[in-house]
């Protein structure tokens, strides 16, 4: 089966070869405050840093997913209040997770085919925490570069997050324009759920000693604290990041992966737009998301379109939130290869040209 899916996504072949590696090295039961442990914890950090193209003097940490992530930095940057930018449903899920535990947070939306409002953006100065969405995985999105240095310029004082779950390792991300950066792995970063990595400005490491809230497991501050010696707060999923540093070590660096992906985007839509049936969601090119690639149509024909195709042991991506019926998916992620793209192009061009 060809998995197009955008997450869990394709994980890398290796991983198959890694697991047994990792079991022989008995890493599955190996206590998480001993040498070995902290041997390979730091050893990743210094692969995730290497090979994504992380500033040296970023922090980095490790949760179990995204949405965790969303929940610490609510609960450890903002004593008040977050402001949240967003145009789909994983940056409107995280606002309302924030007004649940912060009802002063703020949200703003915008367009799916306008690229993010900054200069429209009234953010009082009371905010200790700018989120948003870099690739918004369900409706095929993104922030780019230049945008996010007009809000980092913008607002200079105020901390920024950005969730990056389904860009993280795929693109080479500009980590010093903002102050925190997370992913999930069962994405970009072609390995199975179970596993965050948060990068965190020093900057934002002094805010959070300053809140100083440590009410939660994995509050910020114990997170550092442990991260000091490599460790976390709680037994973490040791077998995923023995997995994660394994795939960083055979990895090419994220400028090489960015630039296939960057190309296999442009290719992929430049495909699409032949079809008289499907149209791309969206319609402005700055805007579009060169990892997640999103196809609308009548309802009954991507019905069609999803039934077919697993038939052919192809799996595309169902829509999500209000774009669950009338779209389909498909993920442009490292560790799918460009022959699986051809065969999903020969499927296409077979039924619908
Ligand atoms: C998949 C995804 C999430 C959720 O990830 P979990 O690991 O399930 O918490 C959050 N944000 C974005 C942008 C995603 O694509």
């Amino acid at each position: 089966m060809l998995n197009f899916y955008p997450g869990p996504s394709k994980v890398y072949p290796e991983v198959r070869t890694y697991l047994v590696d990792a079991y022989d090295e008995g890493i599955m039961n190996t206590p998480h405050r001993g040498e070995h442990f902290v041997q390979l914890s730091r050893s990743v950090v210094s692969s995730i840093k290497r090979k994504l193209n992380i500033p040296q003097d970023y922090y980095i940490f490790f949760a179990s997913s995204a949405t965790e992530c969303w929940e610490i930095l609510i609960q450890s940057l903002t004593k008040h209040k977050s402001y949240h930018i967003y145009n789909g449903s994983f940056g409107e899920k995280w606002f309302q997770y924030a007004q649940k535990i912060r009802p002063a947070a703020e949200g703003h939306q915008f367009d799916l085919n306008e690229a993010m409002p900054v200069s429209e953006l009234q953010i009082s100065s009371d905010t200790e925490l700018i989120c948003f969405t870099q690739n918004e995985t369900s409706n095929g999105t993104q922030v780019n570069a230049n945008t996010i240095l007009n809000l980092h310029n913008r607002f200079r004082d105020t901390l920024i997050a950005v969730d990056a779950t389904s860009s993280m390792a795929g693109l080479n991300l500009k980590l010093i324009k903002a102050d925190i950066w997370f992913a999930s792995v069962q994405k970009c970063f072609g390995l199975p759920p179970g596993l965050a990595v948060m990068a965190c400005s020093p900057r934002c490491i002094f805010r959070a000693k300053k809140i100083a809230e440590r009410d939660h497991y994995n509050s910020l501050v114990p997170m550092y604290e442990k991260m000091l010696n490599y460790q976390t707060t709680h037994t973490p999923n040791e077998l995923n990041i023995y997995l994660l540093k394994r795939m960083l070590e055979d990895r090419p660096f994220i400028k090489g992966i960015d630039q296939h992906l960057t190309d296999r985007a442009q290719d992929l839509y430049t495909f699409f737009e032949q079809f008289s049936d499907f149209k791309l969601l969206v319609e402005n090119e700055e805007v579009r998301s060169k990892t997640v690639i999103t196809l609308q149509a009548n309802e009954k024909l991507v019905e069609d379109v999803k039934k077919r195709a697993l038939h052919h042991n192809l799996r595309l991506g169902n829509g999500y939130g209000p774009w669950a019926r009338n779209t389909f998916r498909i993920a442009n992620f490292p560790a799918i290869v460009d022959e699986e793209y051809e065969e999903l192009k020969r499927f296409f061009l077979h039924y619908y040209a």
